[in-house]
This record gives structure tokens, C-alpha cells and sequence, in this order.
């Protein structure tokens, strides 16, 4: 079993491509151990995730990626540990996905009067009917035969300043976290080395994230270099932020990003999941029996 938890990752219920079933599988062959699920601003497929996780013997963590706008660019707060069933969660993710919806049809139009009709359309049938995302846009201009693979289309039409793009009105930064914590979860900051920000910006981001409740920061991401693992576990030690660790899988289309495959958090860091109770279902008997 690989002890390092992944504690990011996406399902058909948001942008995967794998059903909650067959990421959890696939997460176990790879020897994972604490899994999580968390799709963007959705519940959806938690649990679906947590009884193949569970039947697999693995430790599930029901998650959430919340689309964040803060300081005029769009962010990602990871919520971990979150009650499924809370409403104050449910109410604020079902706002985010109207403006998703909405977002969407805009995209089409835009992309529409640019020269590419029907994508709308096209991008609905890649996803699940309930959540629509860049990336359903991004799979379907690639199978309209407008770009070579899903990285160019984001380059060539989804970015600022390209014709499919819409700029984002998401939660703000406090709500967000404070979904999250209403509903029993630890926020995490998501990937913070991708938004491009100043190492200032980037101090704001967390001052601001800890003010409203924010206990996390992804140091190890799928999407981080080996740099930029330091730079953030040096920013997580400053801070005093807890660190967590995701690969931000989205499914075996992407063959540079693997389940199990993350390095180990460097050292000096207080891992997010130290006081979680990590024992395996399958311990749980025993370790209640102990207790009693
Ligand atoms: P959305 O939340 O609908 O705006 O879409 C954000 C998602 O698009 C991210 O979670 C990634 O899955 C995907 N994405 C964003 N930028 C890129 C990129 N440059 N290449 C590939 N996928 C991307
Ligand atoms: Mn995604
Ligand atoms: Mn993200
Ligand atoms: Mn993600």
C-alpha cells in the first residue's frame, strides 16, 4: 500500500472520465490507501466513490474543488472531509453550477459567432448533463477536428483573450471556505502554483484564506515540479498551513498524471491528515473493540 494519500481527484460527476466505481478501483490497484474524491462543485459522486472505496478497503475522504474568483482570477479551494448531506454546502455548489450552466451556453455563442457552431451541443454530450465544463468544451472542439488535443484547444480558445472564453463569477473566497467548514471539512488551498501569482499575491491569497478558516495547502500536486513542491513547502511552514497532497487526476486520458505515483510531502510539514482516525475499514471492528 502506498501510505501517501491522493487527495485530489475527478469523476464522471464533474470533469473525469472514470465513474466514482472505476477511479476508486483503479486507485487501488495503484496501491493507494486514503483516497479522495473531489469533483468540481459538485457532491455527486461521493457516494458512489465511498462504497467502492470502502468495499476495496480503502480510507475514503469525501471532497469538493470549489471554483473560487479572488484578486480578478479564478482559484480552486479544496474542501476535504465534508458531510455529503449538509445544506449550507449543497445550496452554495448549486449556485456555482447555474453560473456553469449559464457560462456554458455563453461559451457556445461566443464560439458560435467566432466560426465554430454547434460546440455547445458537442460539449453537453461529453458530459454527465448535470455539470458542464471547460474541459467537455475542450473535448468536443477536439472532436469537431478544431484542435489537435485538449491542451491546445485551452491555449487557442478557452484562455483570456481567446473567443470561447467567459470570465468567471464564482464563490468568493470566504464562502467558499465557509461552505466547507459548515459542512465539517478542512479547506485547502488547490495547486497554488499554477495560478502564476507574485509570491505576494500569493502571501495575500493565504493570509486571506486563513482569515476566513482555511487549515491547508496542496504542497505535492500532480501538477507541481520538484521546485515548486519546495516553494510551497516553504510557504506552508511559514504560514503555518497544514499540507496535503493530490495528483488532480482526471482520468487515464492524461497519461502524465497517474494515481499512487505522488512524491512524499518534504519534511517539516504537519501533513492535513495527521489527526484523522486513518485506519482501514476492515480495522475498524478491532479498533472499536479496543476503545470499548
Ligand atoms: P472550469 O472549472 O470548467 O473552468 O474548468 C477548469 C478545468 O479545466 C480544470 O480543472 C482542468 O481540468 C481543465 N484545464 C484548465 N486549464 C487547462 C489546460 N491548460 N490544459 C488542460 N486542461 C486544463
Ligand atoms: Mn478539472
Ligand atoms: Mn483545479
Ligand atoms: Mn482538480
Amino acid at each position: 500500500m502506498n501510505p501517501s494519500p491522493d487527495l485530489h481527484a475527478h469523476s464522471t460527476a464533474s470533469d473525469g472520465t472514470l465513474t466514482p466505481s472505476a477511479l476508486m478501483a483503479r486507485a487501488r490497484a495503484a496501491g493507494v490507501a486514503v483516497m479522495a474524491l473531489t469533483d468540481h462543485d459538485t457532491l455527486e459522486g461521493l457516494p458512489e466513490a465511498a462504497i467502492a472505496a470502502r468495499s476495496q478497503g480503502m480510507y475514503f475522504v469525501p471532497g469538493v474543488e470549489i471554483s473560487v474568483s479572488w484578486g480578478g482570477r479564478t482559484i480552486h479551494v479544496v474542501g476535504l472531509g465534508v458531510d455529503h448531506d449538509n445544506a449550507v454546502l449543497q445550496e452554495g455548489l448549486k449556485g456555482l453550477r447555474r453560473f456553469r450552466d449559464w457560462r456554458a451556453e455563453e461559451m457556445g455563442r461566443r464560439l458560435a459567432k467566432a466560426g465554430y457552431p454547434g460546440v455547445f451541443e458537442r460539449a453537453q454530450g461529453f458530459s454527465n448533463g448535470r455539470l458542464i465544463g471547460r474541459t467537455h468544451f475542450a473535448r468536443a472542439l477536439v472532436a469537431l477536428g478544431h484542435a489537435e488535443s485538449v491542451r491546445q484547444v485551452f491555449q487557442h480558445f478557452l484562455v483570456r483573450g481567446k473567443p470561447g472564453h467567459v470570465a468567471g463569477e464564482w464563490a468568493a473566497l470566504g464562502d467558499a471556505v465557509g461552505w466547507i467548514r459548515a459542512a465539517g471539512g478542512q479547506a485547502v488551498i488547490a495547486h497554488p502554483a499554477r495560478y502564476g501569482f507574485t509570491r505576494s499575491k500569493l502571501r495575500r491569497l493565504v493570509a486571506e484564506f486563513i482569515e476566513a478558516g482555511g487549515e491547508g495547502i496542496e504542497v505535492v500536486s500532480g501538477s507541481h515540479n520538484r521546485d515548486e513542491v519546495l516553494t510551497m513547502a516553504n510557504l506552508a511552514r511559514q504560514a503555518g498551513l497544514l499540507a496535503s497532497a493530490g495528483s488532480d487526476y482526471h482520468g487515464p486520458e492524461n497519461p502524465w498524471i497517474e494515481l499512487g505515483r505522488l512524491p512524499p510531502l518534504p519534511a517539516g510539514l504537519r501533513p492535513i491528515w495527521h489527526d484523522w482516525p486513518l485506519r482501514l475499514p476492515a480495522e475498524t471492528p478491532s479498533a472499536l473493540a479496543e476503545g470499548s
